[in-house]
This record gives structure tokens, C-alpha cells and sequence, in this order.
């Protein structure tokens, strides 16, 4: 047996951090991947070695926050295939935001599934066929089950089956619990009360070794820090017998801890001098000190500490790794083309500082996790080594001249014990526009040289994601934002996120790295990201797929947050309005519950249908709402309203599923003139529909944007597939375009079976006047 924990996200960038806790079975190698340039991880596409064997179990050791659980659901990632999934554990009642994925690809992935009886009850399906996975496993805090219900009823309530999920609560009461077990695990759980309740779990395993002689090797995961730490270390004062039982005199009791973004993380990485830049130049050892009570550090309880580290620290996050390595490629050839909408500040890492002892706590060197890296658990031979039974490696497979077969035993405090790896930049080739002008008359400007006159910037639409329902790395799912002038006395003028439309898996990550940085040294905003969230007037989602919502949960999270921090009211003017349907509204709710902002705590988001919205008398207010939603006009003292109409228009894809035409008045760069008109409209998914052609030829003025998934090419299999699946196809969508005479169109929401959509193949046979170079490949970009 072979274990490692892999490090898929480390928390940086608000999707919580991902770690995966895998056995793999030594000498079963399994075959070779057929599709590796599909664009999937290139986490477990080893070098080949024998040590790689066929993956046995898979467990998540922080619960499946949104955006790693589509990618976690996607096969490629293999978290799924032979069954090998078996366990979530939630360190608190949050980073759920991915159970949904995985539980709609559990449907289909021949995982045991669950049917409902008549009197509503769910009895899991014994019978062989499709089955041949056992139901996977949730383990929380009290509180776990009734999410999960209201997950599964959200999901498919009126299906005849859905996933069987068993449920592991860590009981209320005093003491370390055993909560789960299985041939590869021995999993216990103890709950720690402070701000909110969370667990600490210590995860063992028994033959992690190679021979027999060797004995287990134990683990601690501990939670955010919603308690004290020092409640969280008391935990460790009695240990379950077994843990104790098993080990022998030399070694520790723990194996290591990790720490999940402990807020006492210094934040100033050092190089260790023995791996500063190593011949591969790219390789290097990142510690940081995390404070531990004296009498851990006394006892001989812990060996090593590793580290994730936590959201949005202004101007660290920046520097590491991104969560996918490929995102992060995209993301510096974004920022090679457009530096001001992509900005990638790579600010020099601070140097070695000395010592943190500030709350009295003896501080203790942390090896931090990065995306993309695995912390390998492997056996000396005993009798070799004497006392350490264990050392560790970490390894990027995608670094291909790095050996990853090198082993480092922990004993030298300063040694590579984990070495983080990290891609160098790749040469910039591509030219991804993945931002628009909303204004064609506008020129590029030239910020440094408008000092004197106020230049009043151009809106802009970020797009986060052009994928469809399917996950792929390297595209991410729906999610839009508009930008608009705006000014204070800090910055006279500026652009600011003013709505978000659509915001599947990723969206707030994608936000984090792509919205132009601004000026957040106003009171209470932490982050540039902060400041622009703090002017988010409503979000609106056009229907309830989930590449289309699955960030909807953090996102109003986090929203709220910054407009709380930003000093507005939690019940005023001010609220974020969210526009989706009652599906989507239902998940929010059932989200926000038990959480620190959820509960008896006054809502801090409108939420409404797009029915409701339209015409019901009840939401009077909250259309009032968004057309008063006001900002300041650049270089000036006085406000204006961009929101001049937003109207839903029901289209044909699922139920509920609603195009948005919005109409905007922005401040006009034009002399003269002090505001002008401009309207988008947006399709969500939809078959070419009538309905929005209509509604967009009644509006006041021309269309100036049409942002329309084209999901398949207009060839045979595109045509009948966009008809089955109620999409478009690119010809479809550029002829809605020309039939309500848009300003331009921006096509989305492409399948993934499309690696490059090509310019030629949706300029063949259309008179349409392709307005906008959009995405990898195209306009006439070489295949
Ligand atoms: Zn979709
Ligand atoms: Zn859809």
C-alpha cells in the first residue's frame, strides 16, 4: 500500500482548501491514460515508477468545496473510477458547496444508488447491475444530515433515485469517537465548540507501511479556526487507546498535523538555504511558523506540521501557485495580453524573517501545502533508519525533470522535507481575449497619461468561464461581470463590479483573479476583491444547472461580507438582490443555515424569481431596488443610475430557465454628453428562441451586446444534438444576433468536446459579420 495526501486547492483563493488523502495498491499499476491532452489533472499521471500503483480508496480530508467538487466529479480526476471514493469528511458545516456535483456524478458513475418507496422513504438498491460501488460517506458535525437532506431533496426530490449516502455524525458529547472505518482507515472525531462547531479528526492507517513489522501511521486534520486553539490542542491531551497502542517507543503519537488555514501563519515564506534554487531552478521549500502550545512542542507528540493558508491576504495570495497549474498558465498568458483586466502581481517574496512569539506560544515550522503538490507517506526500511519510520515527498507530476523519486527523511529540521514545486512561466503564444469593451467607440485608455482630465473609463464584461455542464480545467463554467465608471475621492475614476450574471463553480475565484485591481484603502476593505464585491447590485442566474449556480453560496457569502465590511447596513438599501430561480433561492437558504451568518441573523440578500421579479406587487420594492442602485460619477460629486431596466424573458431549455435583457445608462466619454445607453442581453442556455427575439426588438434601443451560448457547432452531429439537448448551435446564436441587429455578439457556453473552436467553422456559411475574437483559437487563429 502506498498512501499520500494530495493538495488540490490550499484555501488561497476562496474555494477552500482541497486536500485528498490516497491509498494506492502497490504493483497493480493501472493502464495508462489513452486521453491525457483532454485537458484533465495531471495529478495522478505518474512517471511510471513501480511505486504507482492502481488507486484502492480516495477520501476528502476538508469537506468539497464548490469548485474542486466539479472538478473532483469530473472522472478524469479519477475520483471517482473503480469505485475508489469512500469518504468526505467535513471539518465544520461549511465547504459543502460541492456535494452537489459529486453527487449528480455519483448518479452515473455506478456508485449504489437509492430508491424512493411510497411512503417517501429512500431504501438503498442491493440488486447487482449498475451498482457495483458501495454508497459513499459523509462524516460531521451534528448538523451534517439535515444538509445533506436538504442537498438530496434540492437535487431530486422528485426522482425516482438518487445517490445512497451514508451518514457519519461525530456525536455531541466529550471524547474522541470512532467514525468511520474501513479496510485502508480508521477514522476518529472530536467535536470543538467556540464560534461555531467543528472537529478535529485524527485519521489512521494501519498498514501504510510496506511490511508488517511496521506499525500505524496517524494523522491530525485541524479546523479553521472557528475555536480556540487551545481548545483544539486540548483535544490532544487523551488520545483514542489505539493511536497509543500502536506506536512504539522511538516514534511520535502523530505522525503530523495539518493545520487548515491557520490565521497565525506569518505569511513570509523562506527559502531553506540547501533548496534554494536547485539546478531545476524551479524547485523550493516554503515553511511558515504556526503557533503551538509549549507542551505539544515538549511532549514528543507531533513530528511535522503542514499548512494550507487561508483566503484573500492582501497581496499574498497572489504570489503562489493557483489551483489548477494550467489556470495559472491561462492566467499569465491572459495577463501577457491585458495586464490591467488579468493583473498577475508577482511582488517579490518577502525575506526570512526571525521569530513569532507573540500570543506566547512557542511557534513551530509549518511546511505549507501548495496546489499541486503531494505529500507522499512512505516506509523506510526500520532497521536501516532506526527511529523514523517515516519520510516524506512531495511531488508535482507536472514538472517532468524534477525527480520524484527522491526521499528526504525529516530529521534535519531545515531539510526538504516538502518541497514545493513550481511551473516557470511558459512562453506567452496565445492570445486569449477573454475580455470585452462594452463600448465600440471606445478607445484604449491610457490611464498614466489622464492625470490631468478625468478619462471616464469604458464598461467592460469580465468573462470567467465559457464551459458548459461538463467540468474541464480549461474551461470554466458560466459566470459574467460588468463592470462600470465609477469614483470616489481616492481614485476619481475607476470601474467597478457593479452585477454578476451567472456564477457557476469557480466564480468567485475567477472574480479574485481577474477583476482590475482597486483602490481598497477605505476604511474596512481588506482586499481589492472586498472593495469591488462591496458595489455588487444583484446577481442573477439563469437557470438551475449547476455550471450555472454552483458558486452561488459563497459568492452571496462573501458579497454580504464585503458589504457589511464596507460599513452598509445588513438590512438597508444597500442588499445584494439575487435574481434565480426558487431551486437556486432554496440551496441559498438551506446553505446559510447553522453557518456564523445564517440563522436568526436578518438576511443580508433579497432573494426573488424571475417571475416574481417581473410582476409580482411583492417585489415592488426589490425592482426599486436595483433601478435606484446608484454610483458616483467619475470626477464628479453627483451619482447616476446605471440600472435603467433589467427584464427576464422566458426561454427553452429546462424549467424556469430565463434569458436577462438588461438596460444600462453609463457615463459617456463623449463630450456633451453625460450619459448614454447600453444594453445587453444575455440568452442563459437556450434552443434560438423567439420569445427573446420579441423582447429584444421592443427595447428602446439597439441591442448592444448579445452574449449567447452556442454550446454546438452547426455541423449534423452539433445540429441534432443542440435539439435534443435544447442548446444552440454557433450558427444559431449568430442568427439571433442578426435578427435582433445587435451591436456584437459574444458567443459562450461551449461544449467540451470542442478542444478549439475554430473561426472557420462558424464563418462558413453565415452572412454575419463575426464582430468579436472570443476564446482559445479563434478569429482565424491556426488550430
Ligand atoms: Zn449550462
Ligand atoms: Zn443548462
Amino acid at each position: 500500500m502506498q498512501a499520500s495526501i494530495e493538495t488540490l486547492s490550499d484555501g488561497s483563493e476562496y474555494v477552500g482548501c482541497a486536500l485528498f488523502l490516497t491509498v494506492r495498491k502497490l504493483g497493480t499499476r493501472a493502464p495508462a491514460d489513452d486521453d491525457n491532452e483532454s485537458g484533465h489533472l495531471d495529478f495522478d499521471t505518474s512517471a511510471g515508477s513501480d511505486e504507482d500503483g492502481k488507486i484502492v480508496a480516495r477520501y476528502s480530508l476538508t469537506g468539497l468545496p464548490s469548485l474542486t467538487g466539479r472538478i473532483s466529479a469530473d472522472q478524469s480526476f479519477k475520483l471517482l473510477q473503480n469505485g475508489a471514493f469512500r469518504a468526505v469528511l467535513l471539518p465544520a458545516l461549511k465547504s459543502l458547496g460541492g456535494l452537489p456535483s459529486l453527487f449528480l456524478n455519483l448518479l452515473s458513475s455506478g456508485y449504489r444508488l437509492a430508491t424512493a418507496e411510497d411512503d417517501g422513504s429512500w431504501t438503498e438498491d442491493s440488486k447487482p447491475g449498475p451498482q457495483i460501488y458501495d454508497a459513499i460517506s459523509v462524516i460531521g458535525p451534528p448538523g451534517t444530515g439535515e444538509k445533506l437532506d436538504g442537498i438530496l431533496e434540492i437535487m431530486f426530490g422528485n426522482r425516482r433515485s438518487r445517490p445512497a449516502i451514508r451518514l457519519c455524525n461525530v456525536p455531541d458529547r466529550r471524547g474522541w469517537f470512532e467514525v468511520y472505518s474501513d479496510s485502508y482507515v480508521l477514522i476518529w472525531g472530536r467535536l470543538v465548540r467556540g464560534e461555531a462547531v467543528s472537529v478535529v479528526y485524527l485519521v489512521s492507517l494501519p498498514s501504510a507501511g510496506d511490511t508488517d513489522q511496521q506499525k500505524s501511521c496517524t494523522f491530525a486534520i485541524l479546523p479553521e479556526k472557528l475555536a480556540s486553539l487551545d481548545a483544539i490542542w486540548d483535544t490532544f491531551r487523551e488520545l483514542p487507546h489505539t493511536v497509543v497502542a500502536n506506536k512504539n517507543e522511538e516514534s511520535h503519537l502523530i505522525d503530523f498535523v495539518i493545520h487548515l488555514n491557520p490565521n497565525i501563519i506569518s505569511g513570509t515564506q523562506h527559502l531553506n538555504q540547501g533548496t534554494k534554487r536547485q539546478k531545476t531552478g524551479r524547485t523550493k521549500v516554503a515553511s511558515h511558523q504556526v503557533a503551538v502550545p509549549s507542551w505539544i512542542e515538549e511532549s514528543r507528540l507531533v513530528r511535522a506540521h503542514l499548512a494550507t493558508v487561508s483566503n484573500g491576504r492582501p497581496g499574498e495570495s497572489s504570489t503562489r501557485p493557483r489551483i489548477l497549474q494550467r489556470a495559472r498558465r491561462q492566467a499569465l498568458r491572459l495577463n501577457k495580453t491585458l495586464p490591467f483586466a488579468f493583473p498577475f502581481n508577482e511582488q517579490s517574496e518577502s525575506s526570512q524573517s526571525a521569530s513569532w512569539d507573540d500570543n506566547g506560544k512557542t511557534t513551530a515550522l509549518a511546511y505549507q501545502l501548495f496546489p499541486g503538490t503531494s505529500v507522499k507517506f512512505k516506509r523506510c526500511n526500520d532497521t536501516v533508519t532506526g527511529a523514523s519510520p517515516f519520510s516524506f515527498v512531495a511531488r508535482n507530476n507536472c514538472l517532468k525533470d524534477v525527480d520524484s523519486n527522491e526521499d528526504m527523511g525529516l530529521e534535519n529540521p531545515a531539510v526538504e522535507a516538502l518541497r514545493c514545486a513550481f511551473l516557470d512561466r511558459p512562453s506567452v503564444c496565445e492570445n486569449d481575449e477573454n475580455e470585452i469593451e462594452l463600448d465600440s467607440d471606445g478607445d484604449v485608455e491610457n490611464e498614466d497619461e489622464a492625470k490631468e482630465d478625468i478619462v471616464i473609463p469604458c464598461p467592460r464584461l469580465i468573462v470567467l468561464g465559457t464551459g458548459c455542464a461538463k467540468p474541464s480545467p480549461s474551461r470554466g463554467s458560466s459566470g459574467y461581470g460588468i463592470l462600470l465608471p465609477s469614483g470616489d475621492q481616492e481614485r476619481p475614476s475607476s470601474l467597478v463590479l457593479s452585477c454578476i450574471i451567472e456564477c457557476g463553480e469557480g466564480t468567485l475565484t475567477g472574480l479574485s483573479r481577474h477583476l482590475p485591481p482597486i483602490c481598497c484603502r477605505s476604511p474596512g476593505h481588506s482586499t481589492s476583491l472586498d472593495a469591488h464585491l462591496s458595489h455588487v447590485c444583484f446577481l442573477w442566474i439563469s437557470h438551475s444547472h449547476l455550471d450555472h449556480y454552483g458558486d452561488v453560496c459563497e459568492l452571496v457569502e462573501r458579497i454580504a461580507h464585503a458589504k457589511r465590511r464596507s460599513g452598509q447596513r445588513s438590512d438597508g438599501d444597500g442588499r445584494l438582490v439575487v435574481i434565480a430561480p426558487s431551486k437556486v433561492l432554496k440551496m441559498i437558504d438551506l446553505m446559510r443555515q447553522g453557518t456564523n451568518h445564517g440563522g436568526p441573523m436578518k438576511r443580508s440578500y433579497l432573494g426573488v424569481t424571475h417571475r416574481e421579479f417581473q410582476s409580482s406587487p411583492f417585489a415592488r420594492d426589490i425592482r426599486s431596488s436595483v433601478c435606484n442602485f446608484e454610483l458616483r460619477y467619475p470626477g464628479q460629486s453627483t451619482h447616476y443610475r446605471p440600472f435603467t431596466t433589467l427584464c427576464n424573458v422566458e426561454v427553452e431549455h429546462c424549467r424556469d430557465a430565463h434569458a436577462v435583457i438588461l438596460e444600462m445608462e453609463v457615463p459617456s466619454s463623449r463630450p456633451n454628453c453625460s450619459l448614454e445607453r447600453l444594453t445587453v442581453c444575455f440568452s442563459g442556455d437556450t434552443r434560438p428562441s423567439d420569445n427573446l427575439v420579441g423582447h429584444c426588438r421592443r427595447c428602446t434601443g439597439r441591442i448592444s451586446l448579445l452574449i449567447h451560448e452556442a454550446t454546438f457547432l452547426h455541423d449534423g452531429h452539433g445540429k441534432s444534438e443542440a435539439k435534443k439537448k435544447n442548446h444552440s448551435t454557433t450558427i444559431e446564436a449568430l442568427d439571433i444576433a442578426r435578427r435582433i441587429d445587435a451591436g456584437a455578439c459574444l458567443l459562450t457556453h461551449f461544449s467540451q468536446r470542442y478542444q478549439h473552436v475554430n473561426y472557420a467553422d462558424v464563418s462558413r456559411d453565415t452572412s454575419y459579420a463575426f464582430p468579436w475574437g472570443f476564446g482559445r483559437g479563434w478569429p482565424g487563429a491556426a488550430p
